[in-house]
């Protein structure tokens, strides 16, 4: 009796034992399967599409509009002289197409590999506050309800700024699950001071001895995230076994970290990074050109075939619809490029910046009323006195200025935002870190930025 209970939970242990080394084994493929890049040939597949593309719109926009034009055939639309203008434009800008594409596909965005060791994983430093979390998203939690000042407590600083004498504690708060409470003072000054080695220095505004939190008014404020970008174990890839420059990131497609990431381009064959993120700009300018032009002069030739009687030629329109979609398609993508180099960011550090507004935009709608514009956007505007601006003072590679962030990318001639030679400014290697963030990369509030940048 003793022997069969004995024997029961051996063979149940072993049976867990079995299915769970099997599930292990299965999570494992799986994890190899995805960590394996694509195979080069389907990674370049899309580059032999695109040339292909492009053949047929020189074909077609050649042969069937302007060599009948400049032949003078009876069915032409249009003159010699048009034929040969509209052939001029198309070409030039078709080479420059040809041209930046060919840049970019065969620039590399610079690879991590190249320029860096292989080296264990970094120890995680634990000398932080427990609820400075840098497991979550690097948007962090940034907006919370603190409780108004007491009864006899100095009203919140922002009153005057927003009208609002200390907002009353909506009953859906939601309060962060890691902190409890938080004042007015920036989360960055707290862990700061609460460092042993910290470099912090007591706040000003705190008497000795006394907590700071207990002296200033509590209120809504931007948190932005506590995780410190900087550290080894944040720029550590544990698939390649090495330390990441900074801004570097893995591309699964490409099986590898890229220097300066910013997406991997399926068009390209490859990803845009530090070295060729200029290329990708300069390719976009030429096709989004090419694409308006050959889209505006085959549609006016096929409308006055049409308004003539004449047969439309089915060529002709499927490269109107190809145009078009592409013509679209550049734009959006030239404008969001822009964007990003003038903000000094890549696609995907500006999606951190993104989540922050979402949140924010989260809390004012709890703060105030739907039509209370004026006071979301002092409120907003306050905020931006506390901390400076999400995604500009408060990006972590903002240089001070546009300018300044267009031309560390593009160069610092005009020539060099359209024409594809040279190499990119950027190693991808270091870049200058913006002075209004901690050594360890976690944004500080005005108050403590240096008294020129204030
Ligand atoms: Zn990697
Ligand atoms: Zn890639």
């Amino acid at each position: 009796m003793s022997t069969h209970e004995g024997k029961q939970p051996v063979q149940e242990a072993k049976c867990c034992g079995v299915v769970e080394e099997a599930a292990m084994r299965s999570r494992e493929r799986r994890e190899k399967r995805k960590r394996k890049p694509m195979p080069w040939i389907l990674l370049k597949l899309t580059v032999v599409v695109t040339a292909g593309i492009i053949a047929y719109a020189f074909y077609v926009y050649i042969g069937r509009l302007c060599v009948p034009l400049i032949r003078r055939d009876s069915g032409a639309i249009g003159g010699r002289a048009t034929g040969i203008g509209f052939l001029v434009v198309f070409c030039v800008l078709g080479l420059m197409m040809i041209w930046a594409y060919e840049k970019i596909v065969f620039t590399s965005p610079g690879l991590a590999k190249e320029h860096v060791q292989k080296s264990p994983p970094p120890e995680v430093n634990n000398a932080v506050p427990s609820w400075w979390d840098s497991t979550r998203d690097l948007a962090g939690t940034p907006y919370q309800y603190v409780p108004p000042p007491d009864a006899n407590g100095a009203a919140p600083a922002s009153a005057g700024l927003h009208g609002h004498s200390g907002p009353a504690p909506p009953r859906d708060v939601n309060y962060d699950d890691n902190a409890g409470m938080l004042d007015a003072i920036p989360p960055v000054t707290e862990a700061r001071t609460a460092q042993p080695n910290g470099s912090g220095k007591p706040l000003p505004s705190a008497p000795n001895g006394s907590s700071p939190r207990a002296q200033l008014p509590m209120m809504y404020t931007r948190k932005p995230s506590a995780t410190p970008l900087l550290r080894p174990e944040h720029r550590y890839c544990y698939k390649d076994g090495f330390l990441k420059p900074p801004r570097a990131h893995h591309c699964r497609a490409c099986g590898t970290c890229v220097l300066r990431y910013d997406h991997h381009c399926p068009w390209i064959g490859q990803c845009v990074g530090a070295r060729n993120h200029k290329f990708f700009v300069i390719f976009l300018e030429w096709t989004w050109l090419f694409c308006v032009w050959t889209f505006a002069t085959l549609t006016a030739n096929v409308i006055r075939s049409g308004t003539r009687g004449d047969d439309i030629d089915p060529e002709m329109i499927v490269i109107i619809v190809l145009s078009g979609l592409f013509a679209f398609f550049t734009a959006a993508l030239l404008g969001t490029h822009v964007n990003l180099i003038v903000h000094n960011q890549t696609t995907v550090e500006t999606m951190n910046s993104q989540r922050m507004k979402e949140r924010e935009k989260g809390v004012l709608a709890r703060m105030h009323a739907w039509y209370e514009f004026g006071a979301k956007r002092r409120t907003r505007k306050q905020w931006d006195e506390e901390w400076g601006r999400i995604g500009c003072e408060g990006n972590l590679w903002w240089l001070g200025s546009y300018r300044a962030n267009w031309e560390a990318v593009m160069g610092h001639h005009v020539w060099e935002w359209f024409l594809p030679i040279g190499r990119s400014p950027l190693d991808g290697l270091s870049y200058p870190e913006n002075p209004r963030f901690d050594a360890e990369g976690r944004w500080r509030p005005r108050s403590e930025w240096l008294p020129e940048l204030r």
